[in-house]
């Protein structure tokens, strides 16, 4: 079977899915980060009466026009009111009432006096200072007005957008559901953290290492399993984790080695082949079938190369899957600092560290079957095909990643 491009096997996977429509209700303190279902519209005014941003005196600003430190505005208290109370007089020519700073404004107070521009007074006040028509004065429906439409069905949720939610009186956001992922890691020499390690063995850290980045991207991880290299467990553990999710994501077993049972696996399911390979290094050994509806993804299980799989192949279909544009691929123009000298047949992608324009490739094996050197990496430096030495300030595309 030929090698894919990244972009063509990006394409024949994007058009395996279609966006969800599901919806269902969560409580605002999990919603951050999920997407809105519907569209939101403000049911009142926000705040739902006029109230002082500040400590002071609520006034007639004619009362006051003229007030100077050396000719004060003389007004006889009436009333205090703080935040959370109604008050019941109204202020009249001549009268203030003593307010708090979200204390809703006394009808007849057309202004508010900051209490550092008065004598703290509370029988009558001296004020020193005049103020406006509406001065210090926060009206009604200032954040928003019932019928407001406040957010769009397919926003992604931040603390604002829950600050919202709830100010309108809220308990609950009814949100896209999350894409369900199994996750399935195989290798006879893969052992879960915490046990003890055999001589030839390896721990576990593709179930870890996705399992992870894929939560983050809004991925319910519907199964975190791991398998030896038999293909009838493979198979028999993919069919019964499949049924729970959108997708199966597996790692190790694809590559054309006596134990890259992946292959037969798929046959076993009778799962129909979409592409194996992409010519991109490392995750060149990519396999992609349909099995009952659900997409299967096989992964090297290289840690490196998985990794790099994840960000170019799995989360533009998470974007597609769910509408967040903030997970279909970023690549930014960069001048990179330290050189690359290492030609190569495909494209390459190599861990580095972008900031302002500039890129610099970490220190450290980019291997496949490396990790640590991908900490505190931010994105990949994209080496077409067939590219030469590349020097300093040399400029590259790279791809954000995380
Ligand atoms: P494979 O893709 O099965 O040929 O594995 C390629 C390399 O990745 C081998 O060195 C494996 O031991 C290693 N490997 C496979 N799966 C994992 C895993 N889940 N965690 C860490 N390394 C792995
Ligand atoms: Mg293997």
């Amino acid at each position: 079977m030929e090698k894919l491009s990244l972009d063509e096997a990006t394409k024949r996977l994007l058009e395996q899915v279609e966006p969800l429509q599901e919806a269902e209700e969560i409580s605002l303190w999990d919603a951050k980060n999920r997407i809105l279902a519907e569209d939101v519209f403000a049911t009142r005014n926000q705040p739902p009466f006029a109230r002082s941003p500040l400590d002071g005196y609520a006034v007639q600003s004619e009362d006051i026009k003229s007030a100077t430190k050396e000719a004060p505005a003389r007004l006889t208290v009436i009333e205090e009111v703080a935040a959370g109370r109604v008050g019941q007089k109204q202020v009249t020519a001549g009268t203030a009432v003593r307010i708090m700073t979200g204390a809703p404004i006394p009808k007849g107070a057309d202004a508010i006096v900051r209490q550092e521009d008065t004598d703290y007074g509370e029988g009558r006040v001296c004020v020193y200072q005049s103020v406006g028509h509406y001065g210090n004065y926060c009206f009604e429906g200032e954040d928003y007005r019932a019928g407001d439409c406040l957010m769009k069905k397919g926003s992604l949720l931040g603390a604002a957008h829950v600050g919202v939610l709830a100010s309108l009186g809220l308990k609950k956001a009814l949100v896209l559901r999350k894409v369900r992922v199994a996750l399935i890691t195989t290798g006879d020499e893969i052992v879960l953290p915490g046990e003890t390690l055999p001589e030839g063995k390896i721990y576990d850290s593709n179930l870890f290492s996705l399992g992870v980045q894929l939560q983050s991207w809004g991925v319910e991880l519907t199964a975190k399993r791991r398998v030896g290299d038999e293909a009838g467990l493979v198979a028999a553990m993919i069919a019964k984790e499949a049924k729970d999710a959108d997708m199966v994501i597996t790692t190790g077993g694809v590559s054309v080695g006596k134990k890259d049972i992946m292959h037969d696996a798929l046959k076993l399911l009778d799962g129909q082949r979409i592409f194996w390979r992409v010519a991109i290094k490392p995750g060149m050994p990519t396999l992609c079938a349909r099995y009952k509806g659900k997409l299967i993804l096989c992964l090297s299980g290289n840690p490196y190369a998985a990794a790099v799989n994840l960000e170019l192949l799995v989360r533009p279909l998470l974007a597609k899957l769910t509408g967040r544009k903030d997970l279909c691929l970023r690549r930014k123009r960069a001048s990179l600092q330290n050189g690359y000298h290492k030609k190569s047949a495909v494209t390459r992608y190599v861990r580095a560290y972008y900031r302002e324009g500039e890129a610099w490739i970490a220190n450290g094996s980019n291997d496949s079957g490396v990790l640590s050197s991908l900490c505190g990496c931010n994105c990949l430096v994209e080496i077409p095909a067939g590219t030469g030495q590349i020097g300093q300030g040399g400029q590259v595309w790279v791809v954000m990643i995380g």
